[in-house]
């Protein structure tokens, strides 16, 4: 527990978990500095609302020494561990934190805490659709439009919170102990951050590091790094798998796909039930029956009934720009995954339709290797619409293995895969590349598609 009274932090990164930190700190008597390396457009807000309203000091456009007059750092997850003020502030001999473990520190409720490289925001979601149908004050946060600070000191022993947890957060916590962790999946990601994939992976698993009996780690059985890692022995485990048979291994409890249907166990209560059939779920892709699987066991980890777990599979629709639904129109169905801004996330995509697709592809990217979804494009796609700066690179690599056409516009882009279509086809963007050469961001992207997309006739 931290004496908040008596302490005095910086903060170093004055963004969402920057600002809502400093806050949460100095309403509990904390004294208090924000340091941004950047300039902000909203220095307005710093001045009228953070200092001069709630008497947080702040500094913009560098740091000065005055970060070093604190006791405590806290480190916002942009900030790379080896960029030059956190050498100093390591050199400083002072404790360096990332905001999860002050909002950890001030929260009364249980945290479930979801990792990964991919599917957390999904997982993240879902999980708190669930247990807010099933009548929890369920608090959901991290990356996700809503920082664990800005939510901890309100939640009570009736709360739950979900926190969607990224390694650069995990990374500088030491007492952060959630009562289930949830282990997604790991591959290369990061890495200019974290160094090397073993500190990527260490930091992961910090997630795990001071839970024990009495908490809950659920593993991806399917997945080799993670199984071959190693975690925490003390915590009660849980795995989930699409392919094998947990109940035949020596596994205690978990949640796995049999045949058609998803099951769910517990050897130590002598619990097996089937949740629902797997093509009652109502988002795509086997990535996305994972993301389910894990969400299953942490509801019945607290003794959510399967039947609201069911209800809520059923009727999800999934996070924005993430495979999204949008209309159908003329037998022809239109999803938006801007989302997928590298050729990994395309792959997930493609793997998750049958067929019969018309694919929107292209916009900014470095040295994409298109080679590996090949296969699948040559099986999936009936035509590519290639688009943005990439345009061309991408019509050279597959005018003669596909029906390739190149549009001059993103608007050029919708059209073309609106004249081309037909009833039983799917018009997908899944751009496989960054959004910057023609928008601010790929929610931007997907929201000027989904606007394309409801003007057709
Ligand atoms: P994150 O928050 O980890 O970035 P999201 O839920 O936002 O994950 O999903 C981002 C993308 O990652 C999706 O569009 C999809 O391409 C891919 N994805 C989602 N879940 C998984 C999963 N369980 N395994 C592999 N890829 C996934």
């Amino acid at each position: 527990m931290i004496n908040y009274g008596n302490s005095s932090f910086t903060i170093l990164g004055a963004g969402r978990s920057g600002i809502a930190v400093a806050r949460l700190l100095k309403k509990r008597g904390a004294k208090v500095f924000l340091s941004d390396g950047s300039a902000k457009d909203s220095l307005k807000f710093f001045d009228e609302e953070l200092m001069k309203k709630e008497g947080i000091e702040f500094e913009l456009g560098g740091h000065t020494d005055r970060v070093f007059e604190n006791d405590i750092f806290i480190k916002s997850p942009g900030i790379f561990p080896d960029s030059e003020i956190i050498m100093k502030a390591v050199e400083s001999g002072k404790d360096i934190y990332s905001e999860i473990e002050i909002a950890f520190d001030v929260c009364n409720c249980p945290v479930i805490a979801i990792t990964g490289t991919n599917g957390k925001t999904t997982t993240t979601i879902l999980t708190g659709e669930i247990f807010k149908n099933a009548g929890f004050d369920a608090k959901v946060c991290g990356n996700v439009g809503l920082a664990f600070s800005e939510i901890a000191d309100k939640t009570t022993d009736e709360s739950v919170v979900i926190l969607e947890a990224s390694s650069f957060q995990l990374f500088d916590t030491e007492e952060f102990k959630p009562k289930v962790s949830v282990l997604l999946n790991i591959t290369n990601d990061h890495i200019d951050w974290h160094g090397s994939f073993e500190d990527y992976l260490d930091a992961k698993l910090m997630i795990t590091k001071n839970q024990d009996e009495n908490d809950l780690v659920i593993i991806n059985f399917d997945d080799k790094t993670l199984m071959n890692s190693e975690i925490n022995p003390d915590v009660k485990r849980a795995y989930f798998s699409i392919k094998e048979n947990l109940i035949d291994k020596e596994v205690e409890r978990g949640s796995f796909k049999k045949e058609d249907s998803i099951i769910y166990f517990d050897k130590t209560k002598g619990i097996e039930e089937t949740i629902m059939e797997t093509r009652e779920i109502n988002i795509r892709g086997n990535h996305n029956l994972y993301n389910s699987l894990a969400a299953v066991i942490s509801a019945r980890s607290f003794d959510i009934k399967k039947e609201i777990i069911k209800e809520t599979l059923m009727k999800f629709k999934g996070v924005e720009h993430r495979i999204e639904f949008i209309r159908e129109l003329n037998g022809v169905n239109y999803y938006n995954d801007s989302k997928a801004t590298n050729v990994e996330s395309l792959q997930v995509a493609l793997e998750s339709f049958s067929g019969d697709l018309i694919l929107i592809l292209g916009g900014r990217e470095k040295g994409n290797d298109y080679s590996t979804i090949e296969n699948l494009i040559k099986e999936k796609v009936k035509t590519i619409i290639a688009v943005g700066e990439s345009k061309d690179k991408i019509s050279g690599f597959f005018k003669d293995k596909v029906k390739t056409v190149v549009a001059g516009s993103f608007e050029e882009a919708v059209t073309k895969a609106y004249d081309i279509s037909e009833s039983g086809d799917t018009v997908l963007l899944s751009p496989a590349c960054k959004s910057f050469d023609m928008f601010d961001s790929y929610e931007h992207r997907g929201r000027e598609f989904k606007r394309l997309v409801g003007l057709l006739k």
